[in-house]
């Protein structure tokens, strides 16, 4: 018997702070039939990223707003039920924005079809998809390390931040990963091959991090802001770069800044040690080095230069709490919901 029910989430009010599960409502609706040049899809995996958090505000951003009571946006691997789109067929397994849904329509020309056989799909979420090409693009073209400069840079057990370090490692530079506790840090150093690791929530943390970069730093990939930023900030050297990739640690505020202002301490160390910071979002660079991107890393995947790791929750209606729990570090890995 074919399934007729379909189940969503939906923005049901807009966060104060950290946002709270009945911030979140799931609703049943019908599954949809697909109109001319649409495919119907079944969402297998979806994947969960801070950069969802941004949206649930109603504030300027590089994108706009979620409506109130619109379905929660987010990239998933689903599997093409029905198609009336040529060149889709019911079985094929696409990268697509379906949003928080086991069930959706689309008519984009976004589609990707991934391929099991190259690696497996839900890296397409990850280290092959939006978070990796973040970390190439961010580091390659920002940040461009040279073989024995030093790279820090936080949330380094996620999708971003892995690859990151990884890449760095590559280029022959060395990689400093800042993460939050015991656990992530061994990972970060024994298996991801950073040279060190330093936790953000230990006592000491910004001596720690000046003994573990003894040369300074010349490449500072910033996704987390916070504390971990100032403590960084004296760190830099002269000329270092800063690709400002994101900015977890702030996510939650409602933009009124924080307690500790270092803004001006921020601003003087840009203009006195020249400093190149610059903000991106990953699409800026995707039509010229997307391809680049998957072939590189890619390789790096099948022959076992990059690793990765996924953190799996089961059942759609675990997607908010998977979450909230991200914004507090409680992910290990890249977080992905088993629809
Ligand atoms: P992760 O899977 O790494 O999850 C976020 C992590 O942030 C948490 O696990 C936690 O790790 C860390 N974190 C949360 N709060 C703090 C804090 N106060 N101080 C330090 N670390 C904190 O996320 P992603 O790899 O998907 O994303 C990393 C960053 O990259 C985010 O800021 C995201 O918005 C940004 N990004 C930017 C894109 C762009 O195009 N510019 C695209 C994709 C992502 P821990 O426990 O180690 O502290």
């Amino acid at each position: 018997m074919s399934v007729t029910k379909a189940r969503q989430i939906v923005l049901a009010a807009r966060p104060q702070g950290k946002p709270r599960v009945t911030d979140f409502r799931l609703e049943e609706t019908a599954v949809p039939t697909p109109g001319p040049g649409q495919v119907l899809l079944h969402v297998q995996y979806l994947s969960l990223d801070p950069y969802m958090r941004e949206r649930m505000d109603d504030r300027e951003s590089y994108q706009p707003p979620i409506p109130l009571g619109d379905v929660m946006p987010g990239e998933s691997v689903a599997t093409v039920v029905a198609s009336h789109r040529p060149g889709y067929s019911a079985g094929d397994i696409v990268l697509a924005h379906t949003g928080w849904r086991t069930h959706a329509l689309s008519d984009r020309s976004d589609l990707r079809k991934l391929d099991p056989a190259v690696a497996p799909v839900t890296t397409g979420l990850g280290a092959l998809g939006m978070p990796g090409f973040t970390a190439y693009a961010g580091l390659r073209l920002i940040g461009k390390p040279k073989r024995n400069e030093t790279v820090v840079v936080a949330a380094a057990s996620g999708p971003v931040g892995s690859l990151v370090g990884q890449l760095a490692k590559l280029a022959g530079a060395r990689a400093v990963g800042i993460a939050g506790g015991p656990e992530k840090c061994a990972y970060v150093k024994d298996e991801l091959g950073f040279d060190a690791a330093v936790d953000h929530k230990g006592a000491d943390f910004a001596a720690n991090l000046a003994a573990a970069c003894p040369d300074g730093i010349d490449v500072y990939f910033e996704n987390v802001g916070g504390a971990v930023w100032q403590a960084v900030l004296p760190l830099l050297n002269q000329f270092a770069r800063v690709p400002v990739s994101g900015l977890v640690a702030q996510y939650n505020d409602a933009g009124q800044g924080d307690r500790n202002d270092r803004l001006p301490a921020t601003m003087r160390a840009v203009l006195f040690k020249s400093l190149t910071v610059r903000g991106f979002i990953n699409y800026d660079f995707a039509a010229d080095h997307y391809a680049a991107f998957l072939r590189e890393v890619g390789a790096g995947i099948a022959d076992g230069r990059i690793r990765y790791r996924e953190d799996f929750v089961d059942g759609l209606e675990k997607a908010p709490e998977a979450f909230i729990g991200m914004l507090q570090g409680r992910n290990f890995g890249k977080l992905i919901v088993r629809v």
